[in-house]
């Protein structure tokens, strides 16, 4: 067996159908007695929903967040918890929401308590990543990392099936190099496995059947794993990939993952075969990559980055700016590979 480094991030979670209830408990356990409440603009009523519940104990509410954490949007909600005096920050909704939380913790060690809404698993993660230029910097912060998650599966009822089918294969996109991660280990590999087996389960019914209970928390079980294995071990290839796409030719993030997965699964394969079979097997498929490319065909996912908007002609610098900053991956990075990984993934071809 392999040598290995376990380490638990610490987190507290509650899990199950309801559990928005413990809100205002919750924040008392943190000490704290002042929360400013955070959304997007279109989930204000969520963020409403919440302030309502906490009473007394809401400072306000916060209702900008947008995707990538906009610098200015950061520094206008630092100001905003500053103004307030807010002690801790209550973040509603996907990514998004939980970044923004985030950029505020960074600066302030608020603590944060994240509510999740959809599956991107930012709440379990001690990654923060804040836009300035059009050039998004990433870090890693044990201050941003939530001190408590609630897992409340009836937020989630809302999710388009859309989203909730790219979000998911996001997720999975967590799961799958957790599996050949540099720092793999035997715990975060039965929750990457676990994690897939769980979103395979589910995400078909959840697309078909939006507000299916059993079938929401199943999948808010397997985004809560996608989280934990993000957090815990380093991302190669399909992350730093999707991370150029989506940074430079602005594509939207869940879908890019969702397109570029099974390609990147491809492109390792034969360098990470003891991954591979556990992908395989908790997809229940013959192959990791072509079952990745199936799930995506029956949840209706776009399978490819033309479709997202990708110009044939953008594919050469994409392959040259994929290839700048070495990183690990089990298969060596290669310019010529990445560029026909990519042509593969912009014409939408089987693995
Ligand atoms: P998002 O947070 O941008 O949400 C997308 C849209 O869906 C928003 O308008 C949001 O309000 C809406 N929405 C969310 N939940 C909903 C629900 N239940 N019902 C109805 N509408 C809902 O999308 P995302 O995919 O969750 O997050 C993407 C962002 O998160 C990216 O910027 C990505 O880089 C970041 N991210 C960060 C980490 C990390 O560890 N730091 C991990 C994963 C993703």
């Amino acid at each position: 067996m392999r040598s290995f480094v376990y380490q638990s991030a610490p987190a507290r979670v509650i899990f199950g159908a309801g559990s928005l209830d413990k809100l205002p408990d919750e924040i008392q356990k943190l000490g704290a007695s002042k929360a400013l409440v955070l959304s997007t603009p279109e989930q204000r009523q969520s963020g409403v929903d919440v302030v309502v519940r906490l009473h007394a104990r809401a400072a306000g509410l916060f209702d900008r967040a947008v995707m990538h954490v906009p610098i200015e949007t950061a520094e206008a909600a630092r100001a905003e918890a500053k103004r307030l005096g807010a002690d801790c920050c209550v973040a509603v909704g996907g990514g998004s929401t939980t970044g923004l939380a985030k950029a505020i913790a960074l600066v302030s060690s608020l603590p944060i308590l994240a509510v999740p809404t959809t599956y991107a698993g930012s709440e379990m993660t001690p990654i923060w990543g804040i836009t300035e230029g059009g050039r998004k910097s990433t870090g890693r912060d044990l201050r941003v990392l939530p001190k408590t998650v609630l897992y409340d599966p009836c937020l989630t009822l809302t999710m388009p099936a859309m989203l909730s089918a790219t979000s998911g294969m996001n997720s999975i996109a967590h799961c799958v190099e957790a599996l050949y991660a540099q720092e793999a280990n035997p715990i975060i590999s039965l929750m990457a496995e676990e994690g897939i087996r769980a979103f395979a389960e589910s995400l078909p019914v959840v697309v078909k059947e939006p507000a299916n209970l059993e079938a929401r928390s199943q999948a808010l079980y397997a985004a809560w794993l996608g989280g934990m294995v993000l957090g815990a071990v380093g991302m190669a290839l399909h992350h730093k990939l999707c991370h150029t796409l989506g940074g430079t030719y602005n594509l939207p993030h869940a879908e890019t993952h969702t397109v570029v997965l099974p390609h990147a699964v491809a492109y390792n394969a034969e360098a990470a075969p003891e991954a591979m079979s556990r992908i395989a097997r908790a997809l229940g498929a013959g192959s990791a990559a072509e079952g990745l490319y199936h799930l995506a065909l029956r949840l209706g996912a776009p399978t490819s980055l033309a479709a997202l908007g990708l110009k044939a002609g953008d594919l050469d610098q994409a392959a040259d700016l994929a290839v700048q900053n070495p990183y690990y991956n089990p298969r060596p990075v290669t310019r010529d590979g990445i560029r026909a990984l990519l042509q593969n993934a912009w014409e939408g071809r089987r693995p």
